[in-house]
């Protein structure tokens, strides 16, 4: 049966507003996602019913907090097949990354390489310009193709025995290539360095098991899960955890604290120092559990359609260049308008209720590489409709009209 994003975005009662008197079209759900009633629902029950901090309490509230607050470790965990202790909370993916980089960068040295790619978010990348800038490691990108592919032949010929964390996107934000995560683990390994996935776009839409695919770390945000801001998940083998330097000092990550020493509590917890985002975490919760009841392979195939109904309607169009091509890319939708500023294309956009994102998508090697300062996007989302693919074709050529 055809997946119901009808009867799904009922659910979210942003998406019944209107904008500049128009129906929303929300196609900006790769910069972040809206939030279905279930979602909203946990969190201000969380508050109403059974608030208080984690870990310290010996009062009902405290437990109940505490228990939800764990339970959803247990449900991130399973949405990546992952061990419970092997998931780590953090503010999202950015912290996930930092906390990485910041931790192995205490193995590292002068001249040990770290392998990224052409494609990379920001995120990804500026974590590791510490170590080069701090003390001298060296960044790699392995280039992509035209198409948006990782050039695989360049990147095995980038590895060797210098690279020591080979880091890259399972999907990325602006092209919607997905990568061949396993294949890529397990030349990394091959060549004796560590790696790092970022999942943030991946795990909205793949099913991600991290046993399979064998990598040491991988990361994503809450929010564009449909959960809520200031959450994210760092899942790290438990061999990997155990090893990594703790990277913020506080409350609730030691053992014992002495004016002369320290130890520290066990992964995960020795990584998450101070009060966590507690309702945020519950949150994340509701969301895995709402998105793991759906139909999966189903919402994939639903915005494969999404994408071709766009490609399709915007077919022969001369005045536009889409960024990715790549075989089995996600409904991401990067483009520029001849003789437009992406920032003029998106703003008139929003006039016809549709909402993309325009600029560098916190991507600026990638724009540098495809020659362009900066792009429109539109990310597609399991609520969105083909009438709303239809509305973006129509508005997006009513928007190019203005430039012609
Ligand atoms: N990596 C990728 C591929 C992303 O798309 C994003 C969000 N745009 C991030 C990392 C950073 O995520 P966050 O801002 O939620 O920390």
């Amino acid at each position: 049966m055809p997946f119901d994003a009808e009867a799904v975005r009922r659910e979210f009662p942003i998406l019944s507003r209107r904008v500049h008197g128009k129906p929303l079209v929300y196609l900006d759900s790769a910069a972040s996602a809206q939030k279905p009633r279930t979602v909203i629902d946990a969190m201000v029950r969380a508050m109403e019913h059974s608030y208080a901090n984690v870990h310290r309490g010996l009062h009902t509230l405290a437990n109940e907090t505490t228990e939800a607050y764990e339970a959803a470790r247990g449900k991130a965990a399973a949405l990546i097949g992952a061990e419970t202790n092997e998931v780590v909370w953090t503010k999202g993916g950015t912290e996930a990354i930092n906390l990485v980089a910041s931790g192995l960068g205490a193995d590292l040295k002068a001249g040990d390489e770290i392998l990224l790619t052409e494609m990379e978010h920001h995120a990804n990348i500026v974590p590791w310009h510490f170590l080069r800038e701090r003390q001298g490691v060296v960044l790699r990108f392995a280039p992509i193709t035209d198409d948006g592919r990782l050039d695989l032949e360049a990147f095995r010929n980038l590895l060797n025995e210098r690279t020591k964390v080979v880091a890259f996107s399972h999907m990325s934000n602006v092209l919607g290539t997905v990568n061949p995560a396993a294949e890529f683990v397990a030349l990394a390994h091959a060549a004796g360095a560590l790696t790092l996935i970022d999942g943030c776009q991946a795990i909205v839409h793949e099913q991600v098991d991290v046993k399979a695919l064998d990598t040491d770390f991988y990361v994503f945000s809450g929010h564009k899960l449909y959960g809520p801001t200031g959450v994210g998940v760092l899942y790290g083998k438990a061999e990997r955890l155990a090893a990594l330097r703790p990277y913020q000092g506080g409350g609730e990550m030691i053992g014992v604290v002495t004016q002369e020493n320290i130890t520290y509590a066990d992964p995960p917890h020795r990584f998450e120092a101070g009060t966590p985002p507690i309702v945020e975490v519950i949150g994340l919760g509701a969301a895995i559990d709402w998105l793991t009841a759906l139909d999966r392979p189903a919402i994939v195939a639903h915005e494969a359609r999404l994408y071709a109904r766009v490609s399709e309607g915007l077919a022969g169009a001369n005045w536009l260049r889409v960024l990715g091509e790549a075989p089995g890319k996600g409904a991401i939708f990067a483009f520029t308008v001849e003789g437009a500023h992406a920032h003029d294309v998106a703003q008139i956009l929003d006039r016809y209720g549709v909402a993309v994102r325009a600029g560098t998508h916190c991507a600026e090697p990638l724009m540098r590489r495809f020659g362009v300062t900066s792009s429109a996007r539109a990310s597609f989302a399991l609520y969105n409709t083909l009438d709303e693919a239809d509305s973006f074709v129509d508005a997006l050529t009513r928007t190019q009209a203005f430039f012609a």
